[in-house]
């Protein structure tokens, strides 16, 4: 299949890699272009526009919603490039309000609209094991899914936006685990368990996550050199988006506040583009005291 892939960032090079081993004919584009001139085997488009047109499907996988806008919009962006019966599949976290205005824009240029963020993080890229949540109609699903197989296991999980919002319920549960174990391991620390020891009977018991196991070296060495898989600037831009649908649907999401709260602290203290693990640094480092209770 002809396909236009926009965003080569730490999830969106490998899934766009992972398309080209498929053997479909990509075009790729990036706001930096050497991300794009990495990616053996793809074309490289000048403009968003240029990677839209004349592809029957077109994947999104950037950073926010700000991004989102700035790559359709436009006289360059995608949606002056996307032709009609053209399907849109935005793989970004932006939301189930954009998603849907996202969804509107696409309609009124006769193109097809799916939301399908993904839960699984650089390494299930890589793998093509991530869990794609789409929320769509039917038939746009499956046109799409021979083509997004080769990036994980799509799940429909309902209509237009239902892949967005449930791409937010998970997260906003993984940043209140990721949270409340770095507190957990901190308090050890500060009543002289170690934190090792601490983490591996936690494992054990059914309060455990298996997030927790692949994290277990960043969160027992959080200072060592490392690739972040997923920032933590991009787990609070998700919780921002948590609480903007929590708010819209009537729902007091105290403790998710909370949380934001911890990730906002740890970006102003610099750990903002660190993996998530480094959260468990607002614990164990002596002279940080926590926002929390
Ligand atoms: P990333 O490494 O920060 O890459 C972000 C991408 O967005 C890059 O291609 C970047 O371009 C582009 N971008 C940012 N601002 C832009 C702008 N104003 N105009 C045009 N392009 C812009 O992020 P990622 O980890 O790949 O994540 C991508 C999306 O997937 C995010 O919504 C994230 O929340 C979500 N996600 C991430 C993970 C994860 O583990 N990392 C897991 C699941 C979902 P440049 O290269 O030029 O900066």
């Amino acid at each position: 299949m002809r396909i236009g892939f926009l965003g080569l960032g730490t999830m969106g090079a490998p899934m766009a890699s992972n398309l080209v081993r498929a053997g479909h004919a990509v075009t790729v584009w990036n706001r930096s272009r050497g991300k794009a001139e990495a990616i053996e085997g793809a074309t490289i488009a000048t403009t968003p526009r240029d990677a839209a047109r004349g592809s029957e499907l077109v994947i999104t996988m950037l950073a926010d919603e700000h991004a989102l806008c700035q790559v359709l919009d436009g006289p360059d962006g995608v949606l002056a490039g996307i032709g009609q019966g053209a399907l849109l599949v935005d793989m970004s976290t932006v939301g189930r309000k954009t998603a849907l205005e996202v969804a509107d824009r696409a309609h009124e240029r006769e193109a097809r609209f799916m939301d399908a963020p993904v839960s699984g993080s650089r390494r299930p890229a890589i793998d093509g094991t991530l869990i794609i949540l789409c929320g769509g109609q039917d038939a746009d699903v499956a046109f799409a899914t021979p083509v997004l197989s080769a990036l994980g296991v799509v799940r429909h999980v309902g209509p237009l936006g239902a892949g967005a919002s449930m791409k937010l319920v998970i997260n906003g549960l993984g940043a209140q685990l990721f949270t409340a174990l770095g507190s957990a391991l901190g308090l050890g620390e500060k009543l002289g368990l170690d934190r090792e020891a601490t983490l591996d009977l936690v494992m054990q018991t059914p309060f455990a996550s298996p997030s927790f196991a692949l994290r277990r070296g960043r969160l027992l060495a959080p200072d060592a050199p490392d690739t972040p898989d997923f920032p933590i600037r991009l787990l609070e831009k998700d919780q921002r988006l948590v609480l903007e649908e929590a708010a819209r649907v009537g729902l007091p999401m105290p403790a998710l506040a909370a949380v934001r709260g911890e990730l906002q602290r740890a970006i102003e203290l610099g750990h903002g583009n660190e993996d998530m693990a480094s959260i468990i640094k607002l614990y164990t480092q002596p002279s940080k005291k926590s926002a929390l209770p």
